[in-house]
C-alpha cells in the first residue's frame, strides 16, 4: 500500500498516518521528494483500507500496489536506491566498472590482471572461484583458496571485489573474503540461497536467469528485500532466444524497463552473452548509452589460454580502448565512470 500525500501537507499531518500505521504494527518506508511525498507501508496490509486513509486531512492519494514485487518496485520507493560499497556509490551518478578473469586461476594471474586493470580505471575487481560450468569435466574454480588471493589482491589495490556464490555452506567464506556477493544467472530462482543471503549485510548482484522475465527477476530481488537485504544491484547478462549467433541475446531493453519499475540499480554484463570479445566491446559502450550503471565485464592477460571463458575476455589493450570509450559515453549522458583511486 503507498500513502501520498498533498504537496502542502503538514509534518503533523504525515506523523498522524506515521503513528496509526505503527500502532497497527506496521513498518513503512518514507520518501520525501520535490515533487511527491509518499509512505510505502510494509507488511501484510489486506487489514489496510486505502478509503479510510484518504479521509485523512494531509492525505491526497492511497493505493495497494499491483506488481507482485512491493518493496523492489518503484511506486513503492520513488527514488534510485544506491548501494554504498566501500567508497564507491552503485546507483547515483557514477558509473561503476567491475572487471576481472571468469576464474581465478592462480596467485600470481589475479594479482597481474587486477593490476592492470586498476590502471586503465576498473574499479571493482570480479573474479570466480566457484564456478558453475556447464561440464562436470570443465574446471571448477580454486573454491575458497581463490577467494583467498581475490581478497588479497582487493586489499593491495584498494578495490572492492565480487564473486559468485553456489551453496549456502559457503556463506561463511564469502562473508569472510568478498564485498559484494554474485548471484549467478543459474541460481536466481534458488530461492533457499536467496532466502539465506538475504540476512547478510553485504550487498548483493543478481544476475538475471537464463530464462528469466523480469517479472521473476525482480520477484527474486523481492526475496532478498522482503527478508531484510535491500542492497541489491540487477546484472543483465543475456537470455536465451532462438538466436544462436551470440551465446545469449543480451536485453538491453532491460535497462530502461528496470529503471521504470524498479529504484534498484542495474548493471550490464556484455561478456557471457556476446561470447566473443570483438562483439563484447561494442555491447559494453552500449549498455552505459542505454543508462546502466555498471557494466561487468571478462577480462584476461592471456585469453587463449584461460581456463573459462577465454573468447569472450578483453585483453589488457581492449579493456583499455574500451574505458577512453565509455569515459566519452559517459561524459555525454551526464554522467562519471566511477574512481576510487588511492
Ligand atoms: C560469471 O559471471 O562468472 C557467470 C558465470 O555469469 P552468469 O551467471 O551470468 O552465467
Ligand atoms: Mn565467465
Amino acid at each position: 500500500m503507498v500513502i501520498v500525500f498533498k504537496p502542502n501537507a503538514s509534518s503533523e499531518q504525515i506523523q498522524n498516518v506515521k503513528n496509526y500505521l505503527l500502532n497497527l504494527g506496521f513498518e513503512y518506508h518514507f520518501s520525501e521528494g520535490k515533487e511527491v511525498t509518499i509512505l510505502g507501508v510494509i507488511g501484510d496490509t489486506k487489514r489496510l483500507v486505502p478509503e479510510y486513509f484518504l479521509k485523512l486531512d494531509g492525505v491526497s492519494n492511497a493505493f495497494r500496489i499491483q506488481e507482485t514485487y512491493k518493496l523492489c518496485s518503484r511506486t513503492f520507493h520513488p527514488r534510485n536506491t544506491r548501494v554504498k560499497v566501500d567508497n564507491l556509490v552503485i546507483g547515483g551518478n557514477d558509473i561503476a566498472v567491475m572487471a576481472g578473469p571468469c576464474s581465478i586461476e592462480n596467485e600470481s594471474m589475479i594479482y597481474d590482471i587486477a593490476r592492470e586493470i586498476r590502471r586503465s580505471g576498473a574499479n571493482i575487481i570480479r573474479g570466480g572461484a566457484f564456478k558453475p560450468r556447464s561440464s562436470p569435466y570443465a574446471f571448477q574454480g580454486l573454491g575458497e583458496e581463490g577467494l583467498r588471493y581475490l581478497r588479497a589482491v582487493g586489499n593491495e589495490t584498494g578495490c572492492p571485489v565480487v564473486s559468485e556464490i553456489m551453496a549456502i555452506s559457503d556463506i561463511p567464506l564469502f562473508e569472510q573474503y568478498v564485498d559484494i556477493i554474485q548471484i549467478g544467472a543459474r541460481n536466481m530462482q534458488n530461492f533457499a540461497l536467496l532466502k539465506e543471503l538475504a540476512h547478510m549485510r553485504k550487498p548483493i548482484l543478481l544476475k538475471r536467469g537464463i530464462s528469466a522475465t523480469i517479472e521473476e527477476w525482480l520477484n527474486s530481488a523481492e526475496y532478498l528485500a522482503s527478508k531484510g537485504n535491500q542492497k541489491i544491484i540487477l546484472c543483465e547478462r543475456g537470455i536465451r532466444t532462438f538466436e544462436n549467433s551470440t551465446r545469449f541475446t543480451l536485453d538491453l531493453s532491460s535497462v530502461p524497463v528496470i529503471k521504470k519499475k524498479s529504484h534498484l540499480p542495474i548493471i550490464v554484463d556484455p561478456s557471457h552473452p556476446m561470447g566473443q570479445s570483438d562483439l563484447v566491446i561494442p555491447m559494453a559502450r552500449a549498455a552505459v548509452a542505454a543508462g546502466a550503471d555498471g557494466i561487468m565485464v571478462e577480462v584476461h592477460h592471456n585469453p587463449a589460454e584461460a581456463l573459462s571463458d577465454g573468447p569472450q575476455s578483453l585483453t589488457f589493450k581492449q579493456f583499455e580502448n574500451l574505458m577512453r570509450e565509455i569515459r566519452m559515453i559517459a561524459e555525454a549522458i551526464g554522467r562519471n565512470i566511477a574512481s576510487n583511486e588511492a
